[in-house]
């Protein structure tokens, strides 16, 4: 039997990238400007719907990093983020010199649960320290209670940073992920819905905010002959080769999301007869996940013990990759002074959560191999 190792997600090409790279060889545009870079900007412009300026960028992390400084945060200053995340969304605040502040996920999305999110910014506006800015995440491409912290942050007036990195192709309501944040971020890192090799775009509101996003991302070099600079600047802008990568993929994305919504709908009903294993489905109607990956639950008090790092191993052994979810920011050695809000949702979740193997290229085959196991595993006694 083939025992290739089925990974968590992987790159998977359209086959159109090539031609896109060929453009910038033979016009020889091999820098961070030239039609791919502005192609694969229009082309994600022209994905969001609605009035979005995107900025092509070398990361989704110095996305998030560009949003924080273009939301002035700087030292001192207090931001609120999710903690059940990738650390690439808190990173930033540190980078800025700011004070992170976690809060816990609600049970439905496992994302910011908005009822402490307005606890914490009750309490810190008591203590003086007004949050800035919402490092909002919608997490393996489940969007959040984008309504209710909307609401709290409006309430408040405190702006939305969407860290959106694995949600492109997700929408609320009908509106796209990655439209909702005052700024919003996108990922295209080599295992995200689709990918640039790495990369990222900043998400902005108005055309002169993307201008200075560019103008920072190039270094903040000053109109004159010679350089001149008055600001800090980064080298934060996408390769136009790059980019060429991204306007072959945007192609695809809308197959790659039903083909990710697919391996969920053969986990959930897979699913359906294990009694005490839960997998992240969309609480309503008006959530639509582009189900990045796919992630499960597993409650030993209902599974006759079986545990979600038994289920781990049963996979590991049979060269099938899975992963727990992320652990919470407010649990990680480097954010152990910072202040979190909530309960112990997210670290319920980290105990007993597993994302599955959800790659857009799984086969048939593929899947026949992780339900033997799965059929073995729970049908095996603890
Ligand atoms: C991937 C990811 C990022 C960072 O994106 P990179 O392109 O890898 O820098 C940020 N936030 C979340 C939630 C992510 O999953």
């Amino acid at each position: 039997m083939n025992n290739e190792r089925i990974h968590l997600s992987l790159a998977h090409m359209s086959g159109q990238e090539a031609k896109y790279i060929d453009l910038a060889f033979s016009e020889n545009w091999i820098t961070s400007v030239g039609p791919n870079v502005d192609g694969f900007e229009n082309d994600i412009k022209k994905y969001l719907e609605s009035d979005s300026f995107p900025v092509a960028l070398n990361s989704g992390t110095s996305a998030l990093h560009l949003g924080l400084i273009l939301l002035d945060i700087k030292k001192g200053d207090t931001v609120i983020c999710q903690s059940l995340t990738f650390v690439a969304s808190a990173n930033p605040i540190l980078y800025q010199g700011a004070t992170p502040i976690f809060i816990d996920s609600e049970p439905e999305t496992w994302n910011m649960c908005p009822k402490a999110l307005e606890e914490a910014v009750l309490d810190l506006i008591q203590k003086g320290k007004k949050p800035k800015a919402i490092v909002t995440v919608h997490l393996y491409g489940m969007p959040c209670k984008i309504d209710e912290i909307n609401a709290v942050a409006l309430k408040y007036g405190i702006p939305v940073l969407e860290d959106s990195a694995e949600a492109l192709g997700s929408k609320y309501k009908n509106q796209k992920c990655g439209t909702f944040g005052a700024l919003s971020v996108i990922s295209f890192n080599g295992n995200k819905i689709i990918t640039t090799s790495g990369g990222g775009a900043l998400v902005a509101k108005s055309k002169e905010i993307k201008d200075k996003a560019v103008f920072l991302s190039t270094q903040a070099r000053d109109t004159a002959p010679h350089y001149q600079h008055s600001e800090v600047g980064y080298n934060y802008r996408m390769s136009n080769i790059c980019a060429g990568i991204g306007r072959g993929q945007m192609e695809v994305l809308d197959a790659h999301v039903a083909l990710r919504r697919e391996m969920h709908a053969f986990y959930a009903h897979y699913f359906e007869k294990i009694e005490g294993v839960t997998i992240l489905t969309e609480p309503n109607d008006a959530y639509f996940s582009n189900h990045w990956l796919s992630a499960v639950t597993v409650d030993p008090s209902k599974t006759g013990g079986k545990t979600r790092e038994g289920l781990r191993l049963a996979l590991e052994a049979a060269n099938i990759e899975s992963r727990p979810l992320w652990k919470p920011m407010h649990l990680q050695p480097v954010f152990e002074n910072s202040p979190y809000y909530g309960g112990a949702v997210a670290e319920g979740l980290f105990e007993n959560g597993l994302c599955l193997p959800s790659g857009s290229n799984l086969s048939t085959a593929d899947r026949d191999r992780i339900s033997g196991v799965l059929d073995a595993f729970f049908s095996s006694r603890a």
